[in-house]
């Protein structure tokens, strides 16, 4: 069943025990603030060592690393769109960051992946609209493949869990 794959979760995707956290990182993959700041913190220097070979990564797209210290396996870093009020093509970059998070989680054959509120921080999207696309791309991408079994959305304040709530609940539990 499909709602049983996916679950939503109020917390710090840091201390996650899933094989892959995805991380909202920015172009260069060298670390910033926020989730990008908090997970490279957590992982320790050798993540940052492993992102320097990596070459940046394009808005939209997302490229994977161990996760060191971390609990998590895996690190699969995407890049957000930043917001400019939506008519530069921020929807589509969105919705390829949790597609293409997804394709390089099943090439590694990971079962569980949490995912955090990707550009709705420092990046500005609205986060109602960005939560939409975010349940919509998982859920569209878990109907058509077996893997991963399970998807994590996780918020970090109490607002941000009720909004995915009530979201999922429209979505997929209807
Ligand atoms: P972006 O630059 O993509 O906007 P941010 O890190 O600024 O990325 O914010 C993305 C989301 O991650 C925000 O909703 C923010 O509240 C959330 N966030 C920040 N720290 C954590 C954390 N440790 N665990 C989970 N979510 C977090």
């Amino acid at each position: 069943m499909l709602k049983e794959r996916i679950e939503v979760s109020q917390g710090d995707i840091t201390t996650y025990e899933v094989d892959a956290i995805v991380n909202a990182a920015n172009r260069t993959l060298l670390g910033g603030g926020g989730v990008d700041g908090a997970i490279h913190r957590a992982a320790g220097p050798k993540l940052l060592e492993e992102c320097r070979t990596l070459n940046g990564c394009d808005t939209g797209d997302a490229k994977i690393t161990g996760g060191y210290n971390l609990p998590a396996k895996y690190v699969i870093h995407t890049v957000g769109p930043v917001w400019y009020g939506g008519k530069n093509n921020e929807d589509a970059l969105l919705a390829s960051c949790y597609q293409r998070s997804l394709e390089v989680a099943v090439e590694h054959k990971v079962r569980t992946i949490a995912f955090p509120s990707i550009s709705t921080g420092v990046y500005r999207f609205p986060f109602e609209r960005a939560c939409r696309i975010a349940v919509k791309t998982v859920k569209d991408f878990l109907e058509k493949n077996e893997m991963p079994e399970k998807v994590i959305f996780v918020c970090f304040s109490r607002s941000d869990y009720l909004t995915y709530l009530k979201v999922v609940d429209e979505l997929i539990n209807a």
